[in-house]
Order: C-alpha cells, then sequence, then structure tokens
C-alpha cells in the first residue's frame, strides 16, 4: 500500500509529493494528462518569489523532475473515484484500484467555456484557449483575446508579437489582471481592447472569419472580422467524482479552509481545486506543502 495518493500533478499535487517524500512517505501521482497542469500554458512567470523569470513549461519541467527524484512512482491515469475504507482509501482508475494510506486531491481547473453556440465544434478551426499552444498558427493575423484577467492579459501580449492584429474584448472597463500588465499592453500598437463588450456569436462555416461582439451599454453588435479567437475567462473546477469523500461549494470548489483537509479523514486537498480567494503558483504551493505535512501526520496517527 503507498503512503499517499496525490491526484494531479500540477504545481501543487508536485509540491506535496516534494513534501510528503522528504517526510518519508512513499507517493503515488495520478496524473489524466501532462504534468505541470494550467502552469504549463503560461509563457512567463515573472511574480514567484526567488525566480526572476522563468517560463511555466520549463518551471513545470524542473518542478516535476524534482518531485520525481525522490523516487515517486507517476501514472498518467484518471482518477474516476475514491472509496473511504477508513484507515484506508482505494482510488479507483480505468487501470485498476490502487491502495493508500492517505489522498491528496489537486485536480486543478480546467478551462471555462464562453457557452456560445457552435464553440465546441470550432476548436481547432479558428477558437483556442491556449494561446502559448496555438499563437504561432496565427503568424500575421488578426486574432481576438476574450477576457479581462492575467491569462487573458498575458495571451495578448503574447500574441501581439505573433499576430498582425490583436482585439481584447473584455464584459468590463476595469481588470482583473495586474495593472502594469494592462499598462504595457495598451501601449502596444497592434492591440486594440474592446470593452463593455461580450462575444455573441462565432461566423464562419469550417473556419472562423469572424465573430458578432455586443456592446452591453449600448446593444450595438458589430462584426469583426478575425482568424482566431482565444478564449480566457478563468477556470472552473472538476471535481464531481469526488464528491462523496469531499463535499464541494456551489461552484464545485472542494470545501476546505487553510489546514486543507476535507471533511473525510485522511483526504486532503490543495491548490486552485479547494475554496480560496488567491489563486496563484505561490498559494498552490504553499497549499502542497500544508497538505503533504497534514497528510504526514495523518498516517502518523493510524494504528
Ligand atoms: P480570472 O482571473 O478569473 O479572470 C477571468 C476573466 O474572464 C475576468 O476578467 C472575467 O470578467 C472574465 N469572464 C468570466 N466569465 C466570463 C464570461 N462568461 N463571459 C465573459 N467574460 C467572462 O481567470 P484567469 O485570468 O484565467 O486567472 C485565473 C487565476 O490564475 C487568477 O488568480 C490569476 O491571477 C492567476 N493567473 C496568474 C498569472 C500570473 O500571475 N502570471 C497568470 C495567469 C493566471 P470579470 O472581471 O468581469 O469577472
Amino acid at each position: 500500500m503507498t503512503d499517499v495518493i496525490i491526484i494531479g500533478a500540477g504545481p501543487a499535487g508536485l509540491t506535496a509529493a516534494i513534501y510528503a517524500q522528504r517526510a518519508g512517505k512513499s507517493v503515488m501521482l495520478l496524473e489524466a494528462k501532462i504534468y505541470g497542469g494550467q502552469i504549463v500554458n503560461t509563457p512567463d512567470i515573472e511574480n514567484y518569489p526567488g525566480i526572476k523569470h522563468i517560463s511555466g513549461f520549463e518551471y513545470a519541467q524542473g518542478l516535476y523532475e524534482q518531485a520525481m527524484s525522490f523516487g515517486a512512482e507517476f501514472k498518467m491515469e484518471a482518477a474516476l473515484r475514491i472509496e473511504d475504507k477508513g484507515d484506508y482509501k482505494i482510488v479507483k482508475t480505468a487501470n485498476g484500484d490502487y491502495e493508500a494510506k492517505a489522498v491528496i486531491l489537486a485536480t486543478g481547473a480546467k478551462n471555462r467555456p464562453l457557452g456560445i453556440e457552435r464553440e465546441a465544434d470550432m476548436v481547432g478551426k479558428g477558437v483556442s484557449y491556449c494561446a502559448t499552444c496555438d499563437g504561432m498558427f496565427y503568424r500575421g493575423k488578426r486574432v481576438a483575446v476574450n477576457g479581462g484577467g492575467n491569462t487573458a492579459i498575458e495571451d495578448a501580449e503574447f500574441l501581439s508579437n505573433v499576430a498582425e492584429k490583436v482585439y481584447v474584448i473584455h464584459r468590463r472597463d476595469e481588470f482583473r489582471a495586474d495593472a502594469k500588465d494592462v499598462e504595457r499592453l495598451k501601449a502596444k500598437e497592434n492591440v486594440e481592447f474592446v470593452l463593455n463588450s461580450t462575444v455573441k456569436s462565432l461566423v464562419g462555416e469550417d473556419k472562423l472569419t469572424a465573430i458578432e461582439v455586443e456592446n452591453k451599454e449600448t446593444g450595438d453588435v458589430t462584426t469583426i472580422e478575425i482568424d482566431g479567437l482565444f478564449i480566457a475567462i478563468g477556470q472552473m473546477p472538476d471535481n464531481k467524482a469526488f464528491a462523496d469523500v469531499a463535499e464541494l461549494d456551489p461552484k464545485g470548489y472542494i470545501q476546505a479552509g487553510e489546514s486543507c483537509k476535507t471533511e473525510t479523514p485522511g483526504v486532503f486537498t490543495a491548490g486552485d481545486c479547494r475554496t480560496k480567494e488567491v489563486r496563484q503558483l505561490t498559494t498552490a504551493a504553499a497549499d502542497g506543502a500544508i497538505a503533504a505535512l497534514a497528510a504526514a501526520q495523518y498516517i502518523a496517527t493510524l494504528a
């Protein structure tokens, strides 16, 4: 039996793996996709203490190597559910069952869709959720970024160095993103802000050719001709599979405070998947440490 199974190998899960192993516990990491989580899509990290600048991919790679250097087992498998057996837990995947004394849920969050017609059908035909992954397809073309958070502003800056023209469409005229980054973007000649506006529809059959955008104040609908629309309107959690062992809030985040403890003894949570005010790389890493040390303490209480 493994001491700690960690579900999710983003910054929270990988940090938990480091701390749990340094506390002498064996660790299995289960990850449905590639390690690193959402941070791999961030071109530049400039706010992680002690590191002046690093790309998200490079950061994730270093963190993964650090976590694996202590001997953790990594399985690219999706955890489907957790069965609480009291002193131990069974984590079920499509490949079988894994037993652990404690489980840390570090499932992160996934991209929030806009919810407009044909959005899913147009992914890969002009609609994208990842500027660093798909931006190069739009070299010299016209694109729009929808959103007003750090991701949208960073995506727009990245695209402004690749595309001919970048529209930033945001539903308000104030931004959640860091003011410094918004100001830097505003100074770019090929970037145009379309504020108090929402994307209403996608134009083009097999390929995106334009979007229809509604100004919320005037009600006017304008057509903006673009080749690519990058949707960056935040993330949403996906924890339904674990709702029987970890209570969820109305938005689907795992109910847990700074202790990272869920309602089930032996089940902990870390990072963007839990209820919290600030979702940052630093807070994900901090959660990973707290959850791992709490799991180690919990294991010590078992007979
Ligand atoms: P976010 O901060 O939640 O921002 C989402 C943006 O999308 C907001 O501007 C929001 O508008 C808008 N939005 C939400 N739902 C919408 C809808 N249905 N239609 C139109 N617009 C909608 O998300 P994020 O930018 O992905 O960032 C997530 C977290 O990661 C944040 O804590 C962020 O600071 C962090 N992050 C940090 C960095 C960094 O520090 N380098 C980089 C990327 C992300 P309103 O403002 O009107 O609500």
